[in-house]
């Protein structure tokens, strides 16, 4: 929208003034007479028809009927007063009830004429009513002039509004003042040869007609195109955004992989790399060399081997003379990195350190030297490798594992440690569908491992009701048996911390009893100890001191103890569904079959009992993305909520995949034949981008 009438300020609209502003301000967010355009009716009521009486079900929305007045009665005292009418038409008769302004009703209602009857049907005592209908007067004249005012939007109001006589039809008046004052203002915003092939209604047409259609296909047409425009405008600011960082960020260049990778991949790597491993170091590999900084989210399941892939990066990263570092979101991560990373690698080969809250001022002092100097390439930790106190000599790649959990500004931090800014690998086990990806990390490069070591055998997953507890203890005592360690997870959410705390100490308590010492051993770990306490009984149970670890959901994330190889999940239901995926990743990481049982209420809602479902029948996080997003709608899928990308009106990216998908190709084939949009036609969308919201930075995201 150019700078233009849209800008000005909602008060200035006829019939809003201040107060009215104020409200519409505080709650809709409508500042602007922007903000009133794009204001949509959330649905629209058909008047096109007029129903016979005898045709009325109860379970019909709104009805219009046209029928002639014949009878009014007023009926009750006081607050059971109410204003009781009989309207007949050639089938039937209808009751109209007033409870309230019955005077005033009574005033203006006529018996004999025939009425415009517009309402919610219902049925009372076996005869059809209508409880406050809206009617008029039956004037053939009017009613064919109104001919096609057919669908009548139907906005969402709030009892303050209409406090204002802001009610749907008050805020119908004004965005119909609004529009017959300056539809004719609304601009178009595409270029005609995008109108042209995607057969789009031209702008203000659109906005007319999605808050006045003129008849269904119209609006159909109007959605469409609004909704086009949206997504289309986002994926051009996002691949904008793209390819100006590309131009504007220098990246180190790796010239060539050296003897300490070489070293590492023929001497040390205990196994061979999965196709998808190694095309995705062929993918780092390339944007390495490039020239410019890369920025790439590496998504794959819970034990894909993403590790590996991060750590033979980094190993190219020091070949080339730089150094590297992890971050991880909690110090048991990160603490878990350090010693996989340094069991890799071997002690021998390459210095490996571990810097988080927790390490002492003297280590801190040796490490922030050896950082300063540049012989330390290799540093794993938490937050605390962004504080500005930790200076490297030559920082060359960045590996940022859980991405979600950090801030924006954290990770800005971490670019301005060097002159050219290291490369970022983002790592995360959070799959995120396709068009999630699209919208959200549109300017990121994507990598994926789609595929599981060879040999893992898939994790077995069942349900059990509360009522087959016993059985879940038995199988448990069964694998404990076998050597195997087993997970016991009890939800913990925020609101009820408490609540959870005490659910996690009855369940030890039952669990001390089924499982007495010293046959069994059981560590707890949970949010409230100090992360030495955590760490302490962590350790225990990955030295298989312990056979049993109860615990909230602090050992959501990355946690790798081979030998375990079932996962209990306490009260199921109250878990989302990634949550669920990523803590069953937990299990599956040795060569034993591995087990999740699900323990749930047997009363469950019709979302839990899909999630419950979805996880017994799939392994596949793609697939479990997909149906999260489906029952929680993108901006409850985990780290969208922050983003702000999501901020879509219309579009719907579950629902509108296809057009999303179609938007995206089309946007990259625009760049690809004109990256500046620099052709007469695309002059229009250097103004379309303008003029849309600032909202979406590409720092924002990575
Ligand atoms: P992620 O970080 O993706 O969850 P990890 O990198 O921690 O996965 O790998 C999980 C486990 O699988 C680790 O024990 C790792 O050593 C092992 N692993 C990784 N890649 C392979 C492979 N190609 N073949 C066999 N085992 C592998
Ligand atoms: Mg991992």
């Amino acid at each position: 929208m150019n700078s233009s009438v849209f800008q000005t300020p909602i008060e200035y609209l006829k019939g809003v003034g201040l107060n009215r502003a104020g409200v519409l301000k505080k709650e809709l967010q409508i500042a602007g007479f922007e903000d009133l355009l794009n204001y949509f009716p959330y649905k629209y009521i058909d008047r096109t028809r007029f129903y016979k009486i005898k045709d009325i079900q109860p379970d019909l929305p709104y009805v219009q009927v046209l029928a002639r007045l014949t009878h009014i009665d007023i009926l009750g005292e006081k607050h059971t007063r109410r204003l009781v009418a009989q309207a007949k038409d050639d089938t039937g008769t209808i009751e109209l009830v007033w409870f309230q302004g019955v005077k005033w009703i009574e005033k203006t209602l006529i018996i004999g004429k025939v009425y415009v009857l517009f309402g919610k049907p219902g049925f009372f005592n076996g005869k059809t009513q209508m409880a406050h209908p809206e009617l008029e007067l039956y004037n053939a004249e009017a009613q064919q002039r109104k001919g096609n005012l057919t669908l009548q939007p139907a906005y969402n109001s709030t009892e303050k509004l209409k406090q204002y006589s802001l009610d749907s039809k008050g805020i119908q008046k004004l965005v119909a003042c609004l529009l017959e004052q300056y539809l004719r203002e609304v601009h178009e915003t595409l270029p005609l040869y995008i109108i042209n092939r995607f057969k789009l209604t031209a702008r203000a047409d659109a906005y007319k007609n999605i808050h006045f259609p003129d008849d269904q296909s119209k609006l159909n047409e109007a959605v469409y195109r609004l909704k086009f425009e949206e997504l289309f405008l986002l994926q051009l600011k996002l691949l904008k955004n793209k390819l100006l960082h590309t131009q504007k960020f220098k990246g180190n260049i790796f010239q060539s992989v050296g003897d300490i990778f070489n070293n590492f991949y023929h001497h040390k790597l205990p196994f061979p790399l999965t196709n998808a491993q190694k095309r995705v170091l062929k993918e780092i590999r390339q944007d390495t060399q490039r020239g410019i900084q890369m920025n790439r989210l590496l998504q794959g399941d819970v034990g894909s081997g993403k590790t590996v892939v991060a750590l033979m990066s980094m190993l190219i990263a020091i070949d080339n003379g730089f150094q590297t570092c992890i971050m991880a979101p909690t110090e048991i991560l990160a603490n878990q990195h350090y010693q996989t990373i340094k069991e890799l690698v071997g002690d021998d080969f390459i210095e490996v350190a571990l810097l988080t809250g927790s390490t002492s001022k003297k280590a801190r002092n040796i490490l922030h030297e050896k950082l300063e100097s540049g012989d330390l390439k290799i540093l794993i930790g938490t937050h605390a490798l962004i504080e500005d106190k930790v200076k490297f000599k030559n920082l060359g790649f960045v590996v940022i594992d859980e991405q979600h959990r950090f801030g924006v500004e954290q990770r800005a931090k971490l670019w301005r440690k060097n002159i050219i800014p290291p490369h970022i690998l983002v790592m995360t086990a959070t799959p995120i569908p396709r068009t999630l990806a699209m919208t959200l990390y549109g300017d990121l490069d994507i990598s994926v491992i789609d595929e599981l070591p060879a040999g893992r055998k898939p994790i077995q997953t069942v349900h059990f009701y509360e009522g087959q507890r016993l059985r879940m203890f038995g199988f448990m005592k069964q694998e404990i048996a076998k050597g195997r360690q087993v997970y016991v997870v009890y939800p913990l959410i925020q609101e009820s911390e408490k609540l959870d705390l005490k659910n996690l100490e009855d369940g030890t308590e039952v669990m001390a009893r089924e499982f007495p010492l010293p046959d069994f051993r059981i560590s707890i770990v949970h949010g409230k100890m100090s992360a030495a306490d955590k760490q302490f009984e962590m350790n225990r149970f990955i030295k298989h001191e312990t056979q049993i670890m109860v615990a909230t959901t602090v050992i959501e994330v990355g946690v790798n103890i081979p030998n375990a190889s079932v996962m209990v999940i306490e009260n199921a239901e109250r878990f989302g569904l990634s949550q669920l995926h990523q803590l069953r990743g937990r299990v599956g990481r040795g060569a034993e079959q591995s087990f999740c049982i699900l323990m749930s209420h047997t009363k469950l809602s019709r979302d839990g009992k899909i999630r419950l479902d979805t996880m017994v029948k799939t392994n596949n996080g793609f697939e479990i993305a997909e149906t999260d997003l489906q029952l929680r709608g993108p901006g409850n899928i985990d780290g969208t909520r922050q983003s702000g990308v999501l901020d879509l009106k219309l579009a719907n990216i579950v629902t509108d995949q296809e057009l999303l998908i179609t938007v995206r190709r089309f946007v990259e084939s625009i760049f690809e034949k004109d990256p500046q949009l620099a052709a007469p036609e695309n002059q229009i969308l250097h103004q379309s981008l303008r003029s849309k919201d600032e909202g979406l930075s590409w720092n924002k995201i990575s």
